[in-house]
């Protein structure tokens, strides 16, 4: 993300369509408190009226953000030129209210920098990495077993009922705000049942085609073919089936969209829950390896697995760090921010596989830090295994 000058139509552009993501997410929203989320909308709304010029101001209100967020985001736009944004047909919010896809991809890409959106906006705490500074700023003062637990938890058991949660975590349940109830979820809810992802265990995506049919997709695994369909079924019958999918389908068990069921957040499953899967199965790939030595989480958290082989004459590491983010722009802005990594060991960048087509643009963003390297999770079990092997 470029960095527009304050002021310029780029500039106003770029906050009213943060406006509009924000708005889009609170209006979306039903589990919070009324009367906070109408704040939030005021706040947007606020913030919106200040990118337009006076009169075209005047006319913007509540009843105006709300029909632009469903019909098209023209209305919202402060115009600029003669011509019509090319934004202006995209909708944030479908028919029933729920959040369209376009809204992350948007935010994080037109995102304006968190320090001039504070003087806009005191609550905002949109920019991903410090979605996920916070994230880690919770876990990261607790002492290293405790850490290693959380994060291996947080990784193989995104969704559970209470019970099941409670005896797992012991001691540190109820410490943190991961967890949310499933029943709170319109989007991944068919006729009261929640299908996790056979690939990340979360809640996948329920879409009504019509006509009582429903598509079912994981909003991460969807390129590795994670998506089925079914039909609607009387309340009372059990889940419905699933049908179709690259994946089997019947490894996929719907359970209850009810109360005792409880899910990680969207933030924890992209920045914790996603990422550990990923570093769990690097682990698990190469275990059994002769000489070769797997730590995980040995440095607190800055980085997350180490791999160190030792070889007769030269021996070699590997520092992994695994990063699930959705777009490799915002991700290669976070990691430019990081101070440079001292010593002769690279901070290996793992992306999943399923990205690995975008994988040159992060490469030539982090063109000028050697201190990083990137590569999917599976190039670096290959690259391990071949260098075990003499080969490299
Ligand atoms: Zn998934």
């Amino acid at each position: 993300m470029g960095l527009a000058e304050r002021n310029t139509p780029r500039w106003r552009r770029d906050l009213a369509l943060t406006a509009c993501c924000a708005a889009a997410v609170a209006e979306a929203d039903r589990t919070g408190d009324p009367g906070q989320r109408a704040a939030r909308l005021i706040d947007c709304l606020g913030v919106l009226r200040s990118t337009h010029r006076a009169g075209a101001a005047a006319a913007l209100d509540m009843g105006a953000l709300r029909r632009g967020l469903r019909l098209g985001l023209a209305p919202l736009l402060p115009a600029d030129g003669e011509y019509g944004d090319p934004l202006g047909e995209m909708r944030l919010l479908d028919q029933d209210g729920l959040l369209c896809d376009a809204v992350e991809d948007l935010g994080r890409e037109h995102l304006v920098p968190q320090q001039a959106l504070m003087e806009y906006w005191p609550w905002a705490r949109l920019r991903a990495e410090q979605e996920e500074q916070q994230l880690y700023a919770e876990i990261r003062r607790l002492p290293p077993e405790d850490y290693a637990k959380v994060r291996e938890l947080l990784a193989s058991d995104p969704v559970a009922e209470q019970d099941v949660l409670w005896e797992k975590w012991g001691g540190l349940w109820g410490r943190f705000g991961f967890f949310e109830p499933v029943s709170s979820w319109p989007w991944c809810n068919v006729a009261g049942w929640c299908f996790p992802c056979p690939a990340c265990a979360w809640p996948m995506r329920a879409q009504s085609a019509g006509g009582g049919v429903f598509v079912v997709s994981c909003d991460a695994h969807l390129l590795e073919g994670v998506q089925y369909t079914c039909r609607q079924v009387r309340r009372g019958s059990g889940p419905p089936a699933l049908e179709g999918g690259g994946w089997s389908a019947d490894r996929v068990k719907g359970f209850p969209a009810a109360g005792d069921y409880l899910a990680v957040s969207r933030t924890v499953w992209r920045y914790l829950t996603l990422p550990g899967r990923m570093e769990f199965a690097i682990r698990d790939a190469l275990t059994g390896i002769p000489g070769l030595d797997i730590f995980m989480y040995p440095d607190g958290d800055r980085y997350d697995l180490r791999i160190t082989a030792a070889d007769p004459l030269v021996a070699k590491q590997w520092r992994v760090d695994a990063k699930a983010w959705r777009s490799f722009t915002a991700l290669a802005d976070a990691l430019l921010e990081r101070p440079v990594l001292g010593g002769a060991v690279p901070l290996t960048i793992v992306v999943p596989h399923r990205q690995r087509s975008d994988l040159p643009l992060l490469e030539s963003c982090l063109a000028g830090r050697p201190d990083l390297e990137v590569m999917t999770d599976e190039d670096i079990v290959g690259e391990v295994r071949r260098w075990c092997r003499g080969e490299s």
